[in-house]
């Protein structure tokens, strides 16, 4: 098991090395007609790029963020999400695309809403995070994949998700359908503020706004819908823990030496914009 889910989105794969399309071997390995090959893992993921070196998170990074997600913290914007791609995807039984999946939480999420004729495809670069999504042998198609030279075909998708990830939109144009949409989600300026400002002074960089993210969306694609969704929740002490572990402009300060037992409250400030190829 782990393999069957894969059968489903082979036509949409191709080989990141030659770019020739893939077919499956013996229910064991991905295979192109000049034999670039890789495992399917029993584990229920791709591994399309080998060579890639351990990036700078460890397996722990991505369990705390698992943890917060399970917790609840981000049900909220996953709905919105959802809902928002839903309003654009004609296609009744779409392919999706979570482009920068981390520990798979929006990507199962798709799956859910989107239902058993959906195809959803997950990937990202950190094979820890990909390793974490698979577990639980669930239904996305998971891929440990370099985003700037994605291991997909050409126009194949109906919407491409990019949620608090990096982006590499000349790629995600290529791999949308004609009419497919790009549904991208970025902090908000209140973005766990409460452990921001617990940490200000520590900080290198000033306030963070996320208007630069939405002009240099702007420039590549034309905006079908942008919105915002706030919501601040009670956080409990452990789950705090979390929320400091995974908060990625806290990497530079020394967060045992913050003073975070004030913090009762966690905000979740989420900008979402629905975009289509200009
Ligand atoms: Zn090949």
């Amino acid at each position: 098991m782990g393999t069957e889910k894969f059968k489903t989105v082979v036509p949409l794969l191709r080989c990141p090395v030659c770019g020739g399309t893939m077919e499956e071997k013996e229910h064991a390995s991905l295979v192109c007609a000049l034999g670039h090959c890789f495992d399917l893992a029993k584990k229920g993921y791709v591994n399309f790029a080998p060579q890639k070196r351990h990036g700078p998170y460890g397996a722990a990074l991505f369990e705390s963020r698992q943890r917060a997600f399970r917790a609840g913290f981000y049900d909220m914007p996953l709905t919105a999400l959802c809902e928002a791609a839903a309003r654009h995807i004609k296609n009744t039984q779409p392919a999706l695309l979570d482009a920068g999946c981390g520990e798979g939480f929006y990507a199962l999420g798709l799956k859910r809403y989107f239902g058993a004729s959906s195809r959803v495809i997950g990937f990202d670069l950190e094979k820890e995070a990909v390793r974490i999504a698979a577990r639980g042998n669930n239904d996305v198609a998971w891929l440990v994949a370099d985003m700037t030279r994605l291991p997909l075909q050409d126009a194949c998708f109906d919407a491409v998700f990019n949620v608090f990830s990096p982006a590499a939109y000349a790629e995600f144009k290529r791999v949308l359908k004609p009419g497919g949409v790009i549904v991208k989600a970025v902090p908000g300026e209140r973005y766990l503020i409460e452990i921001r400002q617990a940490a200000q002074e520590k900080l290198k960089s000033g306030a963070y706004s996320p208007a630069r993210v939405s002009e240099h969306f702007k420039a590549h694609w034309s905006v079908l819908e942008q919105f915002r969704i706030t919501e601040t929740l009670p956080v409990a002490p452990e789950q705090l823990k979390d929320f400091l572990a995974l908060t990625p402009m806290l990497f530079n300060v020394d967060t045992e030496k913050l003073s975070t037992e004030h913090i009762k409250e966690i905000t979740i400030d989420v900008e979402i914009m629905v975009g289509a190829s200009a």
